[in-house]
């Protein structure tokens, strides 16, 4: 795949600043390996600070023609991004299968959800609208204008190596700003060749650059520069408190998509077979490497064993492989270090007393493939229930009363997304009111969509991400005094 892919120009191995395929200076570089196989894939620049600062440079020279083009102008050229894209769905697919380990399916999804914020942008560059303010005085008229904020910093994670990029970089272009982008060293090469379409497309050169390499010290490049004024991140929430700090010297905009610990409440009042696609869904979707998959399902006790048994018996049919290979819905996880994760978090929750039901080791396909597992009798004082699990394990929780349900669900310092299967109209209002997340699914697993806010609360994040609402985050607004009159 990988050769055919490089023959037909989709493989860039070069960093993009001000619209030229670039090396590092010292000529160094990474490694990109495909986690299924651990072979090389490619090899991509090793940059750092001097060419993060190139691009920082590109970008800002580039600020000032791309604001001034009218907004219908820089829509028409994100809808052919979005067009050339789609058009490469399959290639696009392929890559993001081929440095990251999806099923080539839920990649070619991810395509078309990734690209579904370039479109969404698109369409609304055309509606970023200012306002009139009635004046106190007779004299005078009050206007609000809505502007870029100028240079945007944008470091995301290996998880969605298109759909991360672009939800970001949508709303930024069509505000008229311009981007340096900082994809995961373990999957640049969605991202430049996403870049290169976004050439094909018309967009101009320096609007869209790409570096990487060094994180801490692109990352220092970006928050040291007075020209970057927003820096925006998908990713840990060690890192993110970091780049939020950082950002404090020169005082820029953050936007921040952080780690989450997603409960998923299945109440007596369920409906089975919903609540177990949901559950399902959520919990197992890119081999439990989001955000918002679950990371705790807690099940109440009247429905608990039930709910336990239906859903082992889904997960045990769960086929695990290399994400090229026919019905395979269960792909490697990305590294050797997230494997240690999850033993470590199971080794944790058993020695407290957690049982394994099924799974709960390393797959015999070897590499970093992990075999589907549910755990039950987790207790939410486990470290598997305090941190983001990132690996296919299913903790159950066992609760007695909607208040105790609500009160486990909160416990937490992250707030991103949460779940809950109830038929009681109700208690869906209630529960969902009182849940401390940005996102709630109410007898559905799968969320995410351009037209919805997506973000967190509490220490998952600042901003929200897709539909009008991320479109704020890359504005600032002005006020104009007209006096005198
Ligand atoms: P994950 O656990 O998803 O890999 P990270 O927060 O480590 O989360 O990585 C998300 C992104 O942040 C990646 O592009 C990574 O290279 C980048 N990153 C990691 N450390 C830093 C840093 N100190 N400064 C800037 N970016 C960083």
């Amino acid at each position: 795949v990988a050769a055919r892919l490089s023959s037909s120009g989709f493989l860039h191995a070069q960093g993009l600043v001000g619209g030229k395929w670039t090396d590092a200076y010292d000529g160094k570089t990474i490694e990109v390996r495909n986690p299924a196989t651990g072979e090389v894939i490619a090899n991509v620049p090793c940059m750092g600070r001097n060419e993060t600062n190139d691009a920082i440079t590109s970008a800002y020279d580039a600020f000032n023609s791309w604001k001034k083009l009218t907004a219908a102008d820089r829509s028409k050229r994100l809808r052919k991004w979005y067009d050339l894209l789609m058009a490469h769905k399959e290639e696009l697919g392929q890559l993001i299968t081929l440095e990251q380990g999806k099923p080539l399916k839920e990649a070619i999804g991810e395509v078309g959800y990734g690209a579904g914020f370039i479109e969404f942008s698109a369409e609304e560059a055309k509606r970023v609208y200012g306002d009139i303010i009635p004046s106190p005085l007779p004299d005078r008229r009050l206007f609000v204008l809505k502007q870029p904020v100028g240079v945007v910093g944008a470091i995301t994670p290996w998880n969605f190596p298109l759909a991360m990029i672009t939800r970001k970089v949508g709303p930024a272009l069509a505000c008229g700003c311009t981007v340096v982008i900082k994809p995961s060293e373990l999957t640049p090469l969605t991202a430049l060749a996403a870049a290169e379409l976004s050439l094909q497309a018309g967009i101009p050169p320096g609007v869209v650059n790409v570096v990487m390499g060094n994180a801490s010290e692109i990352g220092e490049a970006l928050l040291s520069s007075p020209k970057v004024r927003k820096i925006t991140f998908t990713g840990s929430t060690a890192v993110g408190k970091k780049l939020m700090a950082g950002s404090a010297g020169t005082v820029k905009k953050v936007s921040l998509e952080l780690g989450g610990n997603a409960p998923c409440i299945v109440f007596d009042d369920a409906d089975l077979e919903v609540a177990l696609k949901g559950t399902l869904a959520t919990k197992f979707r890119n081999s439990g490497q989001t955000c918002v998959c679950a990371n705790r399902i807690l099940v109440q006790e009247g429905i608990y064993d039930k709910f336990a048994d239906a859903f082992s018996t889904a997960v045990q049919n769960m086929k695990v492989g290399n994400g090229f290979g026919e019905d395979v819905v269960q792909g490697p996880l990305i590294n050797e270090a997230a494997v240690q994760k999850v033993e470590s978090l199971i080794k944790d929750a058993i020695s407290k007393g957690a049982k394994v039901i099924l799974g709960g080791k390393r797959h015999s396909l070897g590499m970093t493939f992990y075999e589907p597992t549910v755990i039950s009798d987790v207790k939410n004082e486990m470290l598997i229930s305090r941190e983001e699990v990132f690996g296919p394990v299913a903790p159950l929780l066992k609760f007695k009363t909607e208040e105790e349900a609500i009160h486990m669900a909160n416990d937490t310092n992250a707030g991103l997304a949460a779940y809950l299967f109830t038929t009681n109209v109700q208690r869906s209002w209630r529960v969902a009111e009182a849940l401390e997340y940005g996102i709630v699914g109410v007898n559905e697993g799968i969320v995410s969509t351009e037209v919805a806010p997506f973000g967190g609360v509490k220490q998952s994040g600042v901003g929200r991400e897709g539909s009008k609402y991320g479109m704020d985050e890359y504005l600032e607004i002005k006020y104009v005094c007209l006096g005198n009159l």
